[in-house]
């Protein structure tokens, strides 16, 4: 209509010139719909795929087509790739999104990979110095990542703890001085100025941390509207000091100071008591506070003997004996006499204290997300750092049908992504199925998923997870890594 009146006609347009204008308008619009379905090539194309997306609901066979990172088209219909998998009898799902994980080295990202996890987050210990730990990944990575700036880590140094990854003196035995809080609470700001996603704490580890220090540092988190990662002050049911006393210390502060809150491995704090801690967790929600859990699908902690978990008492705390204990470097159980040289040397050790109706109790629970807390060393560690994702979809999806399949998929997935969106606007195009979304998927078997990492030898890949892509490239293909290529790109705070 606007090019025809546009025109200075010397006459008017006769219905001839209306007919052969709507005809060619008709016919350009059927080329080009023909062009988009037969000739148009995307750079890679999942065909026939199970696509089963948890913030749409979508769950039908469709082909994915990827450009550059992008999802740029879901279709019925067949599409054109320069690489084409056939993904019939395939779940094609968003790619598992971690926020708990410590382990942040390629041998952690390759685990992970074979596991489905395209996004592997340090919530809960965090880091500091913040820029230099993007810095050491940027370019070099397998699948994402990204990290808070952590409370342990910032008032080890400060406190100048000699201990490694978790703290074991100073930091443990003696109260900060108003000096060195002011120091610490520097430092956390700095981490996030320099992109943290929030600010981690691990305060069972620091017990002589103040509640004044943490309320302050949920104050500083709430005020810059960056989330909190909290392992609770307290573990197990033993009062007083109890793991219920310890949730309460934080919902009161977030309910004071607002913000968002993280309460990490829900399961391994609560014990007995878990669902009374849902229970607290679900009702602070309904009257309106931000705040969400996660736990990992197995019966056994891990941390290191010589942390403050195992000061006097432990056996009563975590209700659980010496040969509950057992040593990571040769699997052994412990004794009352290897506990007490362990504990002097250090070192990591896997504590079986978790029931396993507890264990199933969250993996099925719509508010518990799933995340791994793993940490795998030249092979050693917890089979959660490995068979994580794998072990929900096989062992409580498939075997034991604690949950429905697309509900594990959001609570490994979307529910992460939304998690950090406000903190990290960059989430809102993970963790789903959609046009316009990053292509980091996982696609696997469903009938055959399964986890094969054991507390014995846990560095052996999950099974069943046969393809996976971050930002629209192949790391994981047929079963296999695939070696020389590093998508996986920072997850920061960019707003
Ligand atoms: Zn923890």
């Amino acid at each position: 209509m606007f090019v025809v009146r546009s025109m200075k006609p010397s006459r008017k347009p006769g219905p001839y010139f209306f007919a052969l204008f709507v005809l060619s308008a008709c016919f350009a619009f059927t080329f080009r719909s023909h062009h988009a379905q037969t000739n148009v090539e995307y750079d890679i194309v999942i065909a026939n795929g199970r696509v089963m997306d948890p913030e749409s609901n979508l769950d039908a066979v469709r082909n994915v087509g990827i450009r550059g990172k992008r999802i740029e088209v879901i279709s019925a219909t067949p599409l054109r790739g320069r690489t084409v998998i056939d993904a019939t009898g395939m779940v094609v799902a968003p790619g598992f999104i971690d926020l708990h994980s410590h382990g942040q080295t390629d041998e952690n990202y390759r685990f992970k990979a074979r596991d489905g996890v395209t996004t592997a987050l340090e919530m809960e210990v965090g880091v500091s110095p913040v820029a230099a730990w993007y810095g050491e990944r940027d370019g070099k990575s397998l699948i994402n990542f990204g990290a808070t700036v952590g409370h342990i880590p910032v008032k080890m140094a400060v406190m100048r703890d000699t201990g490694d990854f978790l703290p074991r003196d100073n930091a443990v035995k003696r109260r900060a001085t108003p000096e060195e809080t002011r120091q610490i609470n520097e430092l956390i700001k700095r981490g996030l100025d320099e992109g943290a996603l929030g600010i981690g704490f691990g305060i069972n580890y620091v017990p002589q941390t103040t509640r004044v220090e943490i309320f302050e540092l949920f104050r500083i988190a709430a005020e810059r509207q960056m989330p909190v990662f909290v392992h609770l002050r307290h573990a197990g049911g033993v009062e007083p000091g109890n793991a219920v006393e310890a949730l309460q210390e934080v919902i009161a502060n977030n309910a004071a100071a607002g913000g968002a809150l993280h309460v990490v491995h829900i399961t391994s704090t609560c014990l007995r008591q878990t669902p009374v801690c849902l229970q607290m967790i679900e009702g602070a929600r309904k009257r309106g506070l931000d705040i969400t859990t996660e736990a990992y699908p197995y019966t056994a902690t891990q941390t290191r003997i010589d942390s403050a978990i195992y000061d006097e008492g432990w056996q009563e705390r975590l209700g659980m004996t010496y040969k509950d204990l057992q040593w990571v470097a040769t699997g052994e159980r412990l004794t009352a006499e290897t506990f007490a040289r362990y504990r002097k040397e250090g070192g990591s050790v896997i504590g079986h204290c978790i029931p396993e109706e507890i264990s199933r109790l969250a993996a099925g629970h719509p508010l518990v997300m799933i995340a791994s807390d793993g940490l795998i060393h030249d092979g050693k560690g917890h089979p959660r750092g490995v068979g994580t994702y794998a072990r929900v979809l096989g062992f409580y999806v498939r075997e034991q049908k604690a949950l429905a399949l697309m509900d594990a998929l959001r609570k490994m997935s979307l529910a992460p992504a939304q998690r950090l969106e406000a903190a990290a606007p960059m989430m809102r195009s993970k963790g789903r199925i959609k046009v316009g979304a990053d292509a980091d998927l996982a696609i696997f078997d469903p009938a055959r998923v399964i986890d094969r990492a054991t507390f014995e030898n846990p560095a052996q890949f999950s099974e069943g997870i046969n393809d996976v892509l971050v930002n629209g490239v192949f790391v994981v293909r047929d079963s296999k890594i695939v070696e020389g290529v590093k998508p996986g790109a920072a997850i920061r705070r960019t707003n």
